[in-house]
């Protein structure tokens, strides 16, 4: 029965969110809400483009 809790690919803390872009799951510190994108993502694009 549920109670799986998902867990930050970035910090293992509690993820309530999941990537638009990657996928990963993450918490509130490293997802932005803007975006819907994990920080790393962000990160990634600012360094790309
Ligand atoms: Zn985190
Ligand atoms: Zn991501």
């Amino acid at each position: 029965m549920g109670g799986a809790v998902v867990l930050c690919d970035v910090c293992g803390a509690i993820a309530k969110h999941s990537c638009k872009l990657c996928g990963k799951r993450v918490c509130d510190t490293h997802y932005d809400s803007k975006s819907g994108f994990c920080t790393s993502c962000i990160n990634g694009r600012k360094l790309n483009k």
